[in-house]
């Protein structure tokens, strides 16, 4: 559905309020950044979206972000890859340039991405993926592992430039399980900030304000902004 002007500004203003109240609770310090998440939405909605100040857009599909990076390329946006990436679909997200990757969520993942990478003579700024609740539908490593596999991508494979952590929020109702699974997540990045860690990705339109609470400073953002 194609929104109008003052929906999409009732929405985003809505959402940066929640937001601001969450970070404040944090410190007066503590900044968070928004990526509008598009995936279920049309692209005239992103362009209005950028007219009411938005910048970052993300998209889970290779396809998809390909789509709307070419039909906004007008536009001076920055664009973030959030959902899973199949092996055969690397070359075509390199070409793309996104600001950040945020779902490198194996080893072997970032093997191959590093390899492609090095072929194209290019870089990627990404997030590692964490498992955090241990869901077997989830993508991304167990807390657990991660500390040690951040640092094993960090040294073995240099075209990766590793920013910090990604996670989603455990799926169910009960607000201490995703509150855990978030602190999990930024237990590990506050290890990580030691190795130049300096995002910590976690929040959806159900759970921004109690990811803000638990340290997120990335929130991934789209029903709450497009409905
Ligand atoms: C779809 C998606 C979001 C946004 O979800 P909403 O609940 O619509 O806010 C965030 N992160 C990822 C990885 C997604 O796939």
């Amino acid at each position: 559905m194609i929104l109008d002007k003052e929906t999409l500004r009732g929405n985003l203003d809505h959402v940066i309020w929640n937001i601001e109240q969450a970070r404040i609770k944090v410190s007066e310090h503590h900044i968070v950044r928004i990526v509008a998440v598009g995936k279920y939405t049309e692209i005239e909605n992103l362009r209005t979206l950028y007219e009411l100040g938005q910048r970052a857009f993300g998209e889970n599909q290779v396809q998809q972000l390909a789509e709307r990076i070419d039909a906004l390329d007008d536009l001076p946006l920055e664009w973030h890859m959030i959902g899973r990436l199949q092996t055969n679909k690397i070359n075509k997200l390199i070409e793309l340039r996104p600001a950040l990757m945020h779902s490198l969520d194996s080893l072997d993942l970032a093997e191959a991405l590093d390899k492609r990478l090095a072929a194209k003579d290019e870089t990627m700024e990404c997030l590692l993926q964490i498992n955090s609740a241990g869901e077997a539908t989830k993508a991304g490593v167990t807390p657990d592992a991660a500390v040690d596999t951040y640092q094993e991508i960090a040294e073995r494979f240099p075209r990766i430039h590793l920013r910090g952590v990604m996670t989603i929020g455990a799926h169910t109702e009960d607000t201490q399980i995703i509150q855990k699974s978030f602190e999990t997540t930024h237990a590990i990045y506050e290890t990580l900030q030691k190795d130049g860690a300096d995002t910590c990705s976690m929040g959806m339109s159900s759970d921004y304000e109690l990811a803000i609470a638990c340290g997120s400073n990335m929130v991934r953002v789209g029903s709450a902004l497009f409905q």
